[in-house]
C-alpha cells in the first residue's frame, strides 16, 4: 500500500516508518520537524510540511491508500499549563488533516492515540470498555480525536483503528533510533542518563503509593512492538476491518524501583536518585488488558522490559558519543 505517515520523524512514528518498509508498504513522510528528527526520515519521501497545510497535504495525498497519523503534541504537565497548545495541534490542525483525507480517495486511517483517555482507572488491568475520564488536556484532546474518528467513519465511510498505547520504551534493535525528547521526561531514559552521569540524579515520583513497593507501576511496550501494531492495524483495516480503538500494552506492570534495578543490571552503573511526591493526576498503576488487540491484529508483544532497557541503553550510549546531536 501507499501510505502517508504524519510526524513520520518523531519516535513512534519512526519506529513504524521501519516497519511498514520492512513489511514492504510505501512510504511518504509528512513532519513539519517542530519535535521530529529529520535524520529519522532519511531515506523516505520527506514533506517539511504542518498537518493543517491543506494544499501540500492535497498533493501528499495524491494516490496514497491509508494514513497513518502522529503528529502531535504529548507532552502531559506541558498539556495542563498550555492546553491551547494541545487544542490547536491534537484537534484544530488534525481536524484539518482529516479534511483534506476526506477530500481524498484514502478511507484507510491509524491513530496514535493513548492510556490517558481513561484517566484514573477503577479498575486492572484496563480493557478498552473501561470508561473514558481523561484528567489532562493531552488525553481529552486524543479522545476527542477518536470521537471525530468514530462520527466520520459512520457518515464518511472512513475506517480507522486508533491505538491507545501505553508508556512507549525502548529503541531499535540495530542502534540507529530511540528516544529523544526535548525536555525529556520520561523515566527510563532520564533514569539511564542518571547512571552516565550526563543527567541530574533521577527523582522518583512517589514511593509511599498503595502499591507492592510504594512507587509507580506502568506497562513498557516496546516502541518496535508498537510500530509492527501499526501494520498489522492498516493489515486489517485493508482486509475490510471496522473502526475500532484498540489498546496496546504488555500487560504487565513494572514499577519505577523495578525499572531502576533493571538500568543499573543492564547498565552496569548505579543510578543516584532521591524520592518526592507524586506529580499531580498520576495514577498509582496502570496496565492494558490487550487481549483484544492481539485478537484483532494477531499482535504479540516480542520486547520484555530487559529488552526495554538493553535496547535504550545502547541508544543512550551511542547519543553520548554523537554529543546529543543526530
Ligand atoms: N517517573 C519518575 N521520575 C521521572 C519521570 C517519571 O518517577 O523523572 C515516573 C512517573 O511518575 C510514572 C513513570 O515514571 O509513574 C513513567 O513516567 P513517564 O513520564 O515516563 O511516562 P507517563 O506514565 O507519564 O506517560
Amino acid at each position: 500500500m501507499r501510505v502517508l505517515v504524519t510526524g513520520g520523524c518523531g519516535y513512534v512514528g519512526a519506529h513504524t516508518v521501519r516497519e511498514l518498509s520492512a513489511a514492504g508498504h510505501e512510504v511518504a513522510i509528512c513532519d513539519n520537524l517542530s519535535t521530529g528528527h529529520r535524520p529519522f526520515g532519511e531515506g523516505y519521501r520527506l514533506i517539511e510540511a504542518d498537518i493543517a497545510n491543506q494544499d501540500v497535504l492535497a498533493k501528499a495525498l495524491d494516490g496514497v491508500d491509508a494514513v497513518l497519523h502522529f503528529a502531535a503534541s504529548a507532552y502531559v504537565g506541558e498539556s495542563v499549563v498550555n492546553p491551547r497548545k494541545y487544542i490547536h495541534n491534537n484537534v484544530e490542525s488534525a481536524l484539518k488533516l482529516l479534511d483534506a483525507v476526506l477530500a481524498s480517495p484514502a478511507r484507510l486511517f491509524v491513530f496514535s492515540s493513548t492510556c490517558a483517555v481513561y484517566g484514573v482507572p477503577r479498575t486492572l488491568p484496563i480493557a478498552e470498555t473501561a470508561p473514558r475520564d481523561p484528567v489532562n488536556p493531552y488525553g481529552a484532546t486524543k479522545l476527542f480525536f477518536e470521537h471525530a474518528l468514530a462520527a466520520y467513519s459512520v457518515a464518511h465511510g472512513l475506517r480507522s483503528v486508533s491505538l491507545r498505547y501505553f508508556n512507549a520504551a525502548g529503541a531499535h534493535p540495530d542502534g540507529s533510533m530511540g528516544e529523544l525528547h526535548t525536555p525529556e521526561t520520561h523515566l527510563i531514559p532520564l533514569a539511564l542518563q542518571a547512571a552516565l552521569g550526563v543527567a541530574p540524579p533521577l527523582t522518583i515520583f512517589g514511593n509511599n503509593l498503595n502499591t507492592p513497593d510504594g512507587t509507580c507501576i506502568r506497562d513498557y511496550i516496546h516502541v518496535s512492538d508498537l510500530g509492527r501494531a501499526h501494520v498489522l492495524a492498516l493489515e486489517y483495516l485493508a482486509q475490510g476491518g471496522r473502526t475500532t480503538c484498540l489498546n496496546l500494552g504488555t500487560g504487565e506492570g513494572t514499577s519505577v524501583a523495578q525499572i531502576v534495578l533493571a538500568a543499573e543490571r543492564i547498565s552496569g552503573r548505579k543510578v543516584p536518585y532521591s524520592y518526592a511526591d507524586p506529580r499531580p493526576g498520576d495514577p498509582p498503576a496502570l496496565y492494558a488488558d490487550s487481549a483484544l488487540a492481539q485478537s484483532v491484529l494477531g499482535w504479540r508483544p516480542q520486547f520484555d522490559i530487559s529488552a526495554i532497557l538493553s535496547t535504550a541503553w545502547n541508544w543512550e550510549l551511542r547519543l553520548q558519543a554523537m554529543n546529543h546531536r543526530l
